[in-house]
């Protein structure tokens, strides 16, 4: 694609983009094909990604994390993504680090922070969010999963589906209803370690892509935390989840934007080696203006894109800036997959080919998140208030 400005890059991070590239090409493109085949990402992936100082790199030192800006953490999303490997990122890393680690330092006491973040950072320990359940996903406020107070604690009650890091998770955040009859004031945020009596962890789901990512169904049967496993205010669950919510959102357009780049690329690629009727496919106008109408798109994104990750830097990004980002970017990459995928004729069509991969991964992002029309519900709320 062509070179382009990007308004937050600096010579520091210049210089992290390498190191990120350098892990991806040992540890993680030799063996992402087979991973995705075999739909596992072994454990030990975990405490390397921790070693070479790319989880939790946005949290202070204190913690264990490397104490620089978001754009770090953007940073690590954008190369997985461009680099055809995001299924490490966007469930894995990115939940992990951008979302698990960033509720427990905004809302966890000194002790859960001290006790839990140093361990995100090395990769000991797994974090995972479980807010989604078999019956409320969108309408989170009708979760039914219960946290009853008991003596000294809460006994939690209920299953969550659809949350990645299920099975290599060792802390989750749970989603819990505190009080049922208070709708969104009724629900309360919970970290659990795993190995907590009464926590079952369920199949890790077959998906349509990002296979080696683990998605998994998860149980909890009378399991009894104490009063300090609340994170945040008993009730201030919702409300904590409204403020989180567009660190997620960004991180995911980050990776959208970058997947929506280099599925271009290697478009650009193919489409110059690949010959029809005498003449390069690229030498078809049809190719070179769908692919001219793809860069564009995805040019002129880049910019929002790249302003939302400043803002977001800068402490000042809206929740419907967040929204828009998310409702672009993940709608275009769905939209350049799809032409893509067409360039490459019958060979796009194969999983070996990292194009059907990036469609079927690509898919995924509209949903999770928040979907496309939920994006659109806070978007024109905030337009007509
Ligand atoms: C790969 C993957 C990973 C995930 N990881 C996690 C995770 O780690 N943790 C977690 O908690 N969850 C996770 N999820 C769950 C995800 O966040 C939910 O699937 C998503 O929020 C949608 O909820 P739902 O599936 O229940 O769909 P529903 O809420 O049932 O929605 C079904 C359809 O109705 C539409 N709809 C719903 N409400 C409205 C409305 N008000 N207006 C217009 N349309 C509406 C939706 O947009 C959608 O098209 C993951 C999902 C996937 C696919």
């Amino acid at each position: 694609m062509l070179p382009f400005y990007c308004s937050w890059m600096t010579e520091d991070l210049r210089i992290f983009a390498d190191s990120v590239h350098k892990f991806i090409d040992q540890e993680i493109e030799p063996h992402y094909v087979e991973w995705e085949r075999k739909k596992w990402m072994p454990r030990e992936v975990w405490n390397k990604l921790g070693a070479a100082g790319l989880l939790c790199v946005d949290i202070s030192e204190d913690y264990g994390g490397c104490g620089v800006g978001f754009e770090f953490s953007a940073l690590i999303a954008d190369i997985f993504y461009r680099r055809g490997v995001g299924a490490v990122a966007g469930g894995g890393i990115g939940v992990h680090s951008g979302i698990v680690a960033h509720y427990i330092l905004n809302m966890g006491r000194e002790a859960q922070k001290a006790s839990y973040l140093p361990k995100m950072a090395t990769g000991e320990y797994v974090g995972a969010i479980g807010m989604t359940e078999p019956g409320a996903g969108s309408d989170l406020k009708n979760i039914k999963t219960s946290a009853k107070k008991t003596d000294g604690g809460y006994l939690i009650n209920g299953s969550k589906i659809f949350i990645s890091n299920g099975q290599h998770c060792d802390i989750i955040i749970l989603a819990c209803k505190t009080d049922p009859a208070a709708g969104a004031r009724g629900v309360s945020l919970f970290l659990v370690e795993t190995d907590t009596k009464g926590f079952v962890r369920g199949s890790k789901l077959e998906k349509l892509g990002m296979h080696c990512q683990d998605t998994s169904e998860l149980f909890f049967e009378d399991m009894f935390v104490p009063d300090e496993a609340l994170l945040g205010p008993l009730n201030g669950g919702f409300i904590a989840m409204m403020q989180e919510l567009p660190r997620e959102r960004m991180l995911l357009a980050v990776g959208a934007q970058a997947a929506c780049e280099g599925m271009l690329d290697i478009t650009l690629e193919y489409v110059k080696e690949r010959n029809a009727f005498g003449k390069r496919i690229a030498d078809f106008q049809n190719t070179r203006f769908k692919l001219a109408e793809l860069a564009t798109k995805i040019r002129v994104q880049k910019a929002f894109v790249d302003q939302g990750i400043l803002l977001l830097a800068e402490g000042k990004l809206d929740a419907a800036t967040a929204s828009m980002a998310k409702l672009h970017t993940t709608e275009l990459q769905g939209v350049v997959a799809d032409e893509c995928l067409q360039l490459f004729g019958g060979y796009g069509y194969m999983t070996e080919y990292r194009i059907a991969r990036e469609y079927a991964d690509a898919r995924a992002q509209r949903i999770y998140g928040g979907t496309s029309e939920i994006m659109k519900e806070i978007i024109s709320r905030e337009l007509i208030k």
